[in-house]
């Protein structure tokens, strides 16, 4: 995800050890860069550490159900995390802040406008890459961060049922 830059407290003191760092502090430190509040790096944190934990999950129950699924989908609109070929069903699992998950988004308090536009924005895209792959042949199932595994198994067996 392009969006996600972890950028470390100004405090970090590594400078010369990890120059990657270095060269990252040196842009935040830049007057024109907003640096973002505590609030959002803690989730950006959140995101880049953890963002794979629930397509893993997801993987494990597609490959219990024993259906094959790839996860090379760089051809794909919107590239999505599984493609079950026999199927023909592109699976997302979608992290519940950058695509606004009715149940779970609450936009950082500052700069809240801006936010809303953006995860706006992330769901008009969502909704445009599901249609182009309908137009493909293909549908799709929006899995959640938030699903659990019991929640995950039923929603795709119900979809493998009728695809
Ligand atoms: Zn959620």
């Amino acid at each position: 995800m392009a969006e996600v830059l972890v950028l470390p407290d100004v405090s970090v003191r590594s400078e010369v050890t990890f120059p990657m760092v270095s060269i990252i502090v040196n842009m935040a430190r830049r007057p024109r860069i907003a640096l973002p509040t505590a609030e959002v790096s803690s989730r950006m944190r959140n995101v880049a550490t953890s963002g794979t934990v629930p397509e893993l999950r997801v993987r494990r129950i597609v490959r219990s159900l024993g259906v094959r699924y790839t996860s090379r989908t760089d051809e794909l609109p919107g590239r999505p995390d599984l493609f079950l070929p026999r199927h023909r069903i592109a699976v997302f699992v979608h992290g519940c802040f950058w695509h606004g998950c009715r149940r779970c988004f609450v936009p950082p308090k500052r700069n809240r406008a801006w936010w809303r536009d953006k995860i706006a924005c992330t769901q008009r895209r969502d909704r445009r890459k599901s249609h182009q792959l309908r137009q493909l042949g293909i549908s799709t199932i929006t899995l959640w961060e938030h699903d659990d595994v019991e929640r995950i198994r039923r929603r795709l067996v119900s979809k493998l049922r009728r695809s």
